[in-house]
Order: C-alpha cells, then structure tokens, then sequence
C-alpha cells in the first residue's frame, strides 16, 4: 500500500467543447478505484446518425460512430453488455469500472447505460432512477431503450457512498428536471467537486446554494466519517479540482421559472385564442406545473397523449418530493388524454386500465372529439403528427408556443422552427417562453469563486476559453480538457 503514489487521473471522454453527453474517467491509484461521472450520448450527433425511428444496429456501431468511448483507448473493459455479461447469465463477464455516478436524468447525462455492462455498480438518486425507468416504460423496448436490469445502487443527499474506501457525497442541485445532484469525491489527491448541470436561478436554487455550502464545510463527511489525520488534512486543504458545467458561460439572460409563469399569465390573461399548442421538454416538470397551472386557473382542458399520462402517472405514483405530486393525472380533472385507435402499447393499455379504474375515462377524447371539443384548450406536444394536424379546426384561432429547454443540449432534437414552418400555412402565430436549466455568467462565475479549487476543468460547453479568460491572474488554474487526453493531479 505504502509505494502507492496518492496521485488521481480525470479523462474527459466526452463533453470537452460540447454541451453534452458528459462522460468523465475518474482514476484513483491510492484507492485503486476507476469510476466514471456520467455516461452520457450527445443527443445533437445521435440524430445526426440516426433519423427518427432508426435504431443503431448494435453497440459496436455506436461506438464505431463516437457516441460512446471505445473499450481499447480507455483502461476500461468489458463496459459494454454483451450476451455473456448479462446478469441472467451463469458467465457474467465482470468490468474492471468500479462504478458509474449519474447525476441527472438528462439523455446527455445517462443515454449510455442502455448498452453498459449489468455488472457494473450505477449510482444514482432515488427519484433519478425513477425517471430513467419511467422514460424507459413509457417507450418501446430497444437497444437504445433499455434500461432493464441495470445494478442499481440509489441514493439520497445526505448519503456517502463508499467505493474501496473512497467516498463520495451525492448533493441535490437546481436544474430544468428533479433530482439533479453535484458531487463531491474525496479522492486520495484531495476533494474532486463535479457540478453535473445547474442553475441557481430555478425554484430549487436553494439546494444549489446547500450544495455550495456542503463543497465549503463537507458537513456530510465531517459529521459521519472517522477521518485520520491524513484525510482530515486533504480536507481542509480545500477544493482539488472543480470540474465545473459552463452550458450558459458565454450568453445569458437573467430570467426564472417565476418569469416564465409571469410571462404566460400576459398571453392567457388578455387572451384571443381558441387552443394552444404546446412545447415542452416531457421531464421537465416545472414546466408541466407552470402550463397545467395557468390551464386550470383559467379553465382551460390540458391535452396529453396516453404515453404522457403514463410517464407522469408513474412518477406521481411515487413521488417523494411532494411537487411531483402536482400536477396529478388522477387528481386534476382539467387534465385529458388523447386516446388513439387501439391499445398497441403497452403504456396505452397500463393508462386505460388505470383511468377506467379510477372511474376517470370521461377525461379520454379521441382525435375526432378535437373539432367538437367545447371550450378553449392546450395540447401538449414534442412534434407535429398527422393525426393532430387532420384533427385540429384550423378555421379556429391557434397559438404556439415553444417552451424547450435548452434546444439541442439537453433532451431533444429542437423541432420548434420545424412546427413554426408546418403551422405558418394556418396563421397559427409561435411564441417562444423560456428559462434555461444552466446557471447565467454571473452566476457560474461566482459559484467558482467561492468554491475556490485549486485547479477548474470546465465541461459541458462550448466556450472553455471563456473561463480562461476570466479566471487569468486568478488563483484558479484552469485546464481545458482535450477529448480522452488524461489530466494527471
Ligand atoms: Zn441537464
């Protein structure tokens, strides 16, 4: 144990001048650990290899495409699954990864698990699994949907997760979909802090600032770890690498959740219009909750499909935090689902036993019922399907609006100029109200400053030489990581 150097490798295997899918080698050669932080595919170049309802043919392509790391330039093996690795097999093919830390379910965040190893130890946060599964339920199995099986180990912040020895707290931070968690890893090197994606301009920015607060006093640690002398000096040394997301660090706009309902209260107050047509990212649930709001405050019915109500219904069914409570699909009788033709999946068929259960399958409309439909109302939408589009009575007034995140870094392939174009014919007007899961400049720049590492690795933009610039002349060396080059501390 002693000729062990405390010496720590982090590879950034994806997510070096890019927004997305963050993948991040972590070595530790004193704890003798290898994880990996995220295991992300950026979603932007999985749709530039795959159209819509193309699947890849088998990991090796996917892999062959750069979407995921390739087993021989990592030290890393038997990551991927493979028909002997899974855990039904009497021959599991175990990995030489210690784990792999997913800190939010954003498909850049965690789409690769579908192709991983089920040996290997997947941390996570208890409702983030949930939402990985309910995602996974509410589509149809493939190779690129398939999260079954998976060695999930979950927690909650306030846990410490011990991998050989190394331990690692799991915070929860503000971000465009719940359960989103920072981490700090107390490597052998000294504390490694990893933002995952934040915002501290959300509803939730106070568990930003707690997170913030624990990077500074590591009150998780201190208060349930006996640490020698060695640790505890390690400790008080302070932040060892940050290895910070800087999506928003070259453009903001100072804006909140708070705005945005703000925002749509102007258009449903003094309102002309007889539906609107809505878009948003599925899981971003604040989002749902400030458009099912305004729906109920001003009567309107909200319009889901099947697949929708299933995925929320799922996550209402177990929710911990009480806002994933609300909106409920079984409570909120302003809430309707689109029922279309027959029950080919299995999600239609799980929701319509559900509702008729509940004694609530008057909230079903078929497409037809649309033009007899009385009142005003929204439909929710991710893309423009012929059916909507023969359904809707264009002679009535109609309004979109495109409510996305953050196009093309997060979720999905950005569509809005897509259904702009499509609905334009129609004289349907398009709004676009917004607030952005990723921290502003300012905001990012002054969570640096007071964490106060020793060395910033930024991640997950497209601008490094920005913090560069910004922290010249600074105490704060930073380092922009090179794809797959290791950075040694
Ligand atoms: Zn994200």
């Amino acid at each position: 144990m002693e000729q062990k150097t405390k010496s720590i490798r982090i590879t950034v295997l994806g997510g070096a001048d890019e927004v997305g899918g963050n993948i991040i080698l972590l070595e530790d050669e004193w704890y003798n650990v290898k994880i990996l932080i995220d295991f992300g595919i950026k979603i932007k170049n999985y749709y530039d290899k795959y159209d819509r309802g193309e699947l890849p043919s088998s990991i090796e392509e996917i892999v062959q495409y750069s979407l995921l790391p390739h087993e021989d330039r990592i030290p890393v093996h038997n990551l991927y699954l493979n028909k002997a690795s899974l855990v039904e097999s009497n021959h599991p093919n175990p990995s030489n990864l210690d784990g792999i830390l997913i800190s939010h379910p954003h498909k850049d965040h965690y789409f690769g698990l579908s192709f991983v190893n089920r040996t290997i130890p997947i941390y996570t946060g208890v409702v983030t699994k949930r939402i990985i599964r309910a995602f996974c339920k509410s589509e149809r199995s493939t190779i690129a949907n398939n999260f079954n099986n998976l060695n999930w180990h979950t927690f909650r912040t306030g846990d410490i997760i011990i991998i050989k020895g190394m331990k690692i707290t799991p915070f929860h931070v503000d971000h465009s979909v719940p359960a989103a968690y920072g981490f700090i890893i107390y490597t052998s090197a000294g504390p490694v802090v990893y933002t995952g994606d934040f915002r501290r301009h959300g509803p939730l920015s106070h568990m930003t600032e707690q997170f913030l607060q624990e990077i500074k006093a590591y009150n998780t640690v201190l208060t349930n770890c006996e640490l020698n002398g060695d640790q505890k000096k390690l400790i008080t040394e302070g932040v060892k690498v940050l290895i910070c997301e800087g999506t928003k660090i070259s453009k903001g706009i100072v804006e909140s959740e708070q705005s945005v309902e703000e925002n749509l209260e102007k258009i449903f107050m003094n309102n002309p219009f007889d539906f609107i047509l809505v878009k948003y990212d599925r899981i971003d649930w604040d989002r749902f909750r400030t458009f099912s709001h305004m729906a109920k405050k001003y009567g309107w019915k909200y319009i889901i499909t099947e697949k929708d109500a299933y995925f929320y219904y799922l996550l209402n069914k177990k929710a911990i935090y009480e806002t994933m409570r609300d909106p409920n699909i079984l409570k909120d009788d302003h809430i309707y689902i689109l029922k279309r033709g027959s029950a080919n999946y299995k999600w239609q068929e799980k929701i319509r036993q559900i509702m008729y259960r509940h004694n609530k399958e008057h909230r079903f409309l078929g497409y037809r019922d649309l033009r007899s439909l009385e009142g005003k109302f929204l439909v929710y939408l991710t893309r423009l399907d012929d059916g909507l589009m023969r359904s809707l009575d264009f002679t009535k007034r109609g309004l979109f609006i495109s409510s996305s995140i953050d196009p093309y870094s997060e979720e999905f392939f950005d569509n809005t100029n897509t259904i702009r174009k499509q609905l334009e014919p129609y004289g349907i007007p398009s709004y676009r109200v917004h607030a952005s899961g990723h921290a502003t400049p300012h905001d990012i720049i002054n969570f640096i400053e007071e964490v106060k590492p020793k060395f910033l690795i930024p991640i997950h933009t497209e601008h490094p030489e920005f913090f560069r610039k910004i922290f010249q002349g600074s105490d704060i060396q930073v380092i922009l990581p090179e794809k797959n080059q290791p950075i040694e501390f």
